[in-house]
This record gives structure tokens, C-alpha cells and sequence, in this order.
């Protein structure tokens, strides 16, 4: 079926897009019950491909906006989605648009539905995630190895500034592996579909900023311990001082790399050096 649409489109999948497209009713059907929807949602898809999750979507949802990179897509996508009067699909790179624009319609509750290009999915997470977008609840399909890294404790090889950042924005948990055999072509790896549930929380802009300063740093030094990663941001503004009592007021020992801080901890130090 898959293939008989390309063909017909004399289309081949792009490796370099990451275009590796579902095959598969079960798999789909997981995904798309997970993102548990109704007629109040409007769900953001990133990479329409040939529209087969966003036909499902669009079955369930108020609204479907699909964003699509590959323009050579749009005769084969505009059949396939024809019968749906609730499908926006929007070309262009997710990377380079405001998340805003896609969800005008406000009385909408948003979520975030994708079988993600796998080559640029942690830039994608972080762009959702910090777009300020109070998104309901996000569903994707990734790698099994950073499906792995997103929900990971702290103190473990795998822990990094990703599973930080997810933690601190979400409750995530992986709530499926899928095999290569669901794709058109076959990825080398297998998948995993992971639910992300984002917090409650306030938010204060400079504290997220520094929050995502310190997390990105701790990890980029990451042989090193904290305090001796973190002294190169604050050295600057003469404010290693700073660090050290903030480590002192908050119990954490200096010593200790970023590996072994939770997300709670990591945010205590932002909101601690934030204010002072
Ligand atoms: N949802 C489809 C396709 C998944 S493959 C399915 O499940 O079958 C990933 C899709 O993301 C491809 O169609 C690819 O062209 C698209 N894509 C790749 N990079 C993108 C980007 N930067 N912005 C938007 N879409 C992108």
C-alpha cells in the first residue's frame, strides 16, 4: 500500500529527511490511542510524510496541523487527505517556525502527535518544549535509545542534558518498542513510543533561561564536576562566589558531577542563582 502510493507519485523516501513511513494498523493504532483524543484537540504533527498518522488523527481530533518539510509531497499528500475537511498541512521546516502560529486556534486544547524524523529529534523536542506552548499532552515515535535517555534517573550512563530537560517539562514514560519490520524503508534501529504529560509549574523566564544554560553546560563538560564545569559561566561576572554558596544553601556537593543531579536539583540551583 505504502508503496504503491510512492510509486504511483514516482517518489522514493528521502534517508536524509528521515523519511521512514508506518506500515502498520497496530502500531498506528497504539500511537494514536495514547494521544487520546477528542473533537476539543487540535494536534500538531511534525513530518505529514504520505499522511498516514494524520489521516488517523484527523479521524479523532478537531483539527489536524501537520507540518511538512519535503514540498514534493504535496500532490500525493492532498489526495490522501482529501476526505478530511480538518487537515491544515504547512510546508516548511518545524526548526524554523514559531510553534505559535500553529495553534491560532485557541479554544482548541494543543497536543503534539509525530513519528519523528530521527535526525534532528532532540532539536525538535526542545523547540516544542520551549516554545511557552501550555501543550496538553505530546506523543512520539523515536529511536528506542533516546526514548531510553528521555526517561532515565539520574546517576546512569545514558542520564543527559535530554533526559534533564524532558523531566523537568513532563512526566514521560515509554509506553511501547516497535520494531524495524513497521517501517517503509526499515530503520537499522528499533523505535519506541513515548507519552510525554507536561507539569503544572510556574514559570519565570530567566530562571528557565539559566536553568537551560547550566543543564547544557554540566553535559557539554561532563568529565568534570560541577562546580569546576559551572565557574566558567559565572567566572565572568566575577560570581563563582555565587556558585559556591549556592551549592552550600542547597545541600549540593560541589564535587559531584552532573550525571548525579535530578531535574529538581538542576532547578533549585537555576532559581537560586536567578535571584541572587
Ligand atoms: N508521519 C509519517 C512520516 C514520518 S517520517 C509516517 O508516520 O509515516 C518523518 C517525516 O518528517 C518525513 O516525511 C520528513 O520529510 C519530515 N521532516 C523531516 N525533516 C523535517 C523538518 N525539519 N520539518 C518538518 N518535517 C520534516
Amino acid at each position: 500500500m505504502v508503496s504503491q502510493l510512492l510509486d504511483k507519485y514516482q517518489l522514493t523516501a528521502k534517508k536524509q529527511l528521515g523519511q521512514n513511513f508506518l506500515t502498520d494498523a497496530n502500531t498506528l493504532q497504539k500511537i494514536v490511542a495514547a494521544a487520546e483524543l477528542d473533537s476539543s484537540d487540535l494536534v500538531v504533527e511534525i513530518g505529514a510524510g504520505i499522511g498516514t498518522l494524520t489521516n488517523s488523527l484527523a479521524e479523532r481530533a478537531g483539527l489536524v496541523v501537520t507540518v511538512e518539510t519535503d514540498r514534493s509531497l504535496a500532490p500525493l499528500l492532498e489526495e490522501v487527505l482529501t476526505g478530511h475537511a480538518n487537515v491544515r498541512i504547512i510546508y516548511g521546516d518545524i526548526l524554523k517556525l514559531d510553534p505559535l502560529i500553529l495553534i491560532e486556534e485557541t479554544h482548541l486544547k494543543p497536543k503534539v502527535v509525530a513519528n519523528l524524523p530521527y535526525y534532528i529529534t532532540t532539536p525538535i523536542l526542545f523547540h516544542l518544549l520551549e516554545s511557552g506552548i501550555d501543550w496538553r499532552l505530546l506523543v512520539f515515535l523515536v529511536q528506542k535509545e533516546v526514548a531510553q535517555r528521555m526517561v532515565s534517573p539520574p546517576g546512569n550512563k545514558i542520564y543527559g542534558a535530554l533526559s534533564v530537560m524532558i523531566q523537568h517539562y513532563c512526566h514521560a514514560e515509554i509506553i511501547g518498542i516497535v520494531p524495524p519490520t513497521v517501517f517503509l524503508p526499515r530503520p537499522k534501529v528499533d523505535s519506541a513510543i513515548v507519552r510525554l504529560i507536561p507539569r503544572k509549574r510556574e514559570t519565570n523566564p530567566q530562571t528557565e533561561r539559566l536553568f537551560s544554560l547550566l543543564v547544557r553546560t554540566s553535559f557539554a563538560y561532563r568529565r568534570k564536576n560541577l562546580f569546576n564545569s559551572l565557574r566558567r559561566i559565572f567566572s565572568d561576572l566575577g560570581g563563582e562566589k555565587r556558585v559556591e554558596e549556592a551549592f552550600q544553601v542547597l545541600g549540593i556537593n560541589p564535587k559531584q558531577r552532573g550525571e548525579t543531579l535530578s531535574p529538581e536539583e538542576f532547578y533549585a540551583l537555576a532559581s537560586y542563582l536567578a535571584k541572587n
